[in-house]
């Protein structure tokens, strides 16, 4: 299976993620680690944009503050033109329940919920009726090849399996950006190749905007653009089309 990248360049470019001066300082004295030295990028919509470096370069870490998951040291995180550096933890909670889907490498699905609840629960969380969250749920995993094993347990998926549900979760409320963080790490070629597609499509059909962080190269193939990170700086950003 051949995968090309999608083409963002012929689409107007929007600004949908703008970060300036963005820093991140660990802990103090002694043991003071800059992990994310005055970052300054622009993602645009509908674009996929693959963070490759080293351990230790920065990824998560970026990732994070471009989610609103940790509070920078310095900088401001702008997303769909919401400054998120400046919301309330339960304004950022809302934002991202709305407008955003996770994906990471250990999938991070709760193992006490079946496969189909698991995806619905973002619904819930954003007061979708049950019925209507259940029908949306179970919509995903059929379009994630998943639907069979939709009242399974994660423990009792395979990690390829699991990561399809977690799309499909990341995806239940139709979110304008998805972040992933090593989609790929846990599983072995063929369940890679099957992600790749899928984030391909999800690009193509929604204009999803996927910042993915990863060290695979041929993840960061599928993407328009590479931004390589390297002791907390983006050393060099690679156009793909
Ligand atoms: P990557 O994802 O590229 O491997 P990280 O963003 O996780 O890199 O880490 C960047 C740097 O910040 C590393 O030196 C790491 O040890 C450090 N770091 C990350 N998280 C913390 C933390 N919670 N406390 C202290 N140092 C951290
Ligand atoms: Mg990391």
């Amino acid at each position: 299976m051949s995968i090309e990248s999608s083409d963002v360049s012929s689409k107007t470019k929007e600004v949908l993620i703008k970060v300036e001066n963005l820093s991140k300082i660990y802990g103090t004295g002694n043991s003071k680690v800059v992990a994310l030295d005055s970052v300054n990028l622009e993602i645009y919509k509908g674009e996929i944009v693959a963070i490759l470096g080293p351990s230790g370069s920065g990824k998560t870490t970026l990732l994070n503050l471009l989610a609103g998951l940790d509070l920078p040291t310095t900088g401001t995180v702008v997303v769909d033109g919401r400054e998120i550096t400046k919301m309330t933890e339960e304004e950022k909670a809302k934002f991202r329940a709305k407008e955003m889907g996770f994906i990471f490498q250990f999938f991070n699905l709760i193992p006490v919920l079946t496969a189909v609840e698991n995806v619905e629960l973002p619904l819930l969380l954003n007061k979708v009726p049950i019925s209507q969250a259940r029908a949306r749920a179970l919509e995903l995993l059929e379009k994630m090849n998943i639907l069979h094993r939709k009242d399974a347990y994660p423990p009792q998926l395979s990690g390829g399996e699991q990561q399809r549900v977690a799309i499909a979760r990341a995806l239940s409320t139709n979110p304008k950006i998805i972040w992933a963080d090593e989609p790929t790490g846990a599983l072995d070629i063929k369940n890679g190749e099957q992600i790749k597609r899928l984030i391909i499509d999800l690009n193509q059909e929604f204009e999803t905007t996927f910042v993915i962080v990863t060290h695979d190269q041929s993840v960061a193939q599928i993407a328009n653009r590479i931004m390589r990170m390297e002791s907390g700086k983006i050393a060099e950003i690679i156009i793909n089309n």
